[in-house]
């Protein structure tokens, strides 16, 4: 036991060396506040966006569905876990989404560890933008596929490299964000869908953060008004959605496959019935109210006006400051003013990008807004000179 010690601290010592270790901090959080160690803030780091997770609607479902369902469901979905409540909860999911069905897995990276090995395996090929969230990356490695990373939102490598692969292959995957989660632009869905239709290639879309806030609140595929042709619509119910667990929305063959196929919908417990019964409670308030959905986006845009920083595509704002220590000075000196700004550093972002990701939610007052951003330009300008700034905060 000793070498699994020794080797545990010498990772940990190498971390803690490139200020990349990372500490758990105890958070009480409320809509938009979080408590820790005592100290009230006021917390742009949640991805709370609609601040759905304490409505009084979406509690009392959750609450009424605990009294009558338990706790927990007791077994895989094909077992016994298959609660009435999923039908309910997946023919919403896919009417929002104008898909024919859906299928609610676990979490989001239980559906995309799950959904990619299910639709593409060792002689397949699959397309990943490079900022892809870890767990889609992740659902490649698995699937065994030849992998090839693209630039970033760079449609001319995709085409390249489809016209160069795509037909040695039976299968196609092109794997994308909708929103990317850390830099909080949006993938060019509409292109990459005509390039996928023109190559025989399925793209899917994570659109864990464009759900509730993005098109109206249906989600990056509507980003542009009209629906992009993404046969694979992937996302979670732990973001606006305020709940727990992930989703695929698909064609009814494609989603019952994946129900057939996907071994963490498979091999994994179902869903706890309350936190089903809270995403259903929060996509019907999602569905009727288009305008509460652009409230976070709205949010975004008066904090990176004040800045004075390119105008946001999602409620996600990076301001980034380069070296893993000054993320962490910004984000010290921020939680002095009572405000709650996570530092993003290396795995998570791009060597050099290390970043302060503020993220805005439907709940956060106007006034708190211009006084955080009013606090990020000081600590922007004090931290280099001004020119400079602007063109890295915008990268
Ligand atoms: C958060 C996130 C996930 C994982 O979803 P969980 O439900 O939290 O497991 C997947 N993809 C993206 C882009 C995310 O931001």
């Amino acid at each position: 036991m000793d070498s699994l010690d020794a080797f545990a601290r010498a990772k940990l010592a190498r971390l803690e060396q490139g200020a990349l270790r990372r500490y758990l901090a105890e958070t009480e959080r409320g809509a938009t506040t979080a408590r820790r160690d005592g100290a009230p803030l006021i917390s742009f780091s949640c991805n709370d966006y609609l601040g759905l997770s304490h409505h009084p609607e979406v509690k009392a479902a959750a609450a009424e569905a605990l009294a009558r369902h338990g706790v927990g469901s007791g077994a895989s979905r094909l077992v016994t876990g298959n609660h009435p409540l999923f039908r309910v909860l997946e023919e919403k999911l896919a009417a929002l989404k104008d898909a024919e069905d859906a299928c609610v897995f676990g979490s989001g990276y239980l559906a995309n560890l799950g959904i990619v090995p299910a639709l593409a395996g060792p002689n397949d090929l699959i397309l990943a933008d490079a900022l892809s969230h870890a767990c889609l990356l992740a659902g490649a490695k698995l699937s065994g596929a030849k992998v090839m990373v693209f630039r970033h939102n760079d449609l001319d490598q995709v085409a390249e490299f489809l016209a160069a692969h795509r037909a040695r292959h039976p299968r196609c995957l092109i794997l994308t964000d909708g929103v990317f989660s850390m830099d909080g632009d949006l993938a060019p869905l509409v292109e990459l869908g005509t390039l996928a239709g023109q190559w025989d290639a399925w793209l899917m879309a994570d659109d864990a953060h464009g759900i509730g806030v993005i098109g109206g609140g249906r989600g990056s595929t509507f980003a542009t008004g009209a629906k992009a042709d993404v046969p694979l619509q992937m996302g979670t119910l732990s973001k606006a959605i305020g709940s727990y667990g992930g989703y695929l929305c698909a064609s009814r063959s494609v989603a019952e496959l994946v129900r057939n196929r996907a071994r963490t919908f498979v091999y994994s417990t179902g869903l706890p019935p309350a936190s089903a019964a809270a995403a259903i409670a929060a996509l019907d308030i999602i569905a009727r109210d288009p305008r509460f959905c652009a409230e976070p986006v709205r949010k975004a845009r008066l904090f990176t006006d004040r800045v004075g920083l390119p105008a946001p595509q999602s409620p996600i704002v990076p301001v980034v400051m380069g070296a893993p220590e000054r993320a962490l000075a910004a984000s010290a000196a921020l939680a002095r003013d009572g405000f709650l700004v996570t530092a993003i550093r290396p795995p998570t972002v791009p060597q050099g990008t290390a970043r302060l990701r503020v993220a805005f939610s439907a709940a956060h007052a106007d006034a708190d807004v211009l006084r955080l951003a009013d606090r990020v330009a000081d600590i922007v300008a004090a931290d280099c000179p001004a020119p400079a700034t602007r063109s890295a905060a915008a990268e």
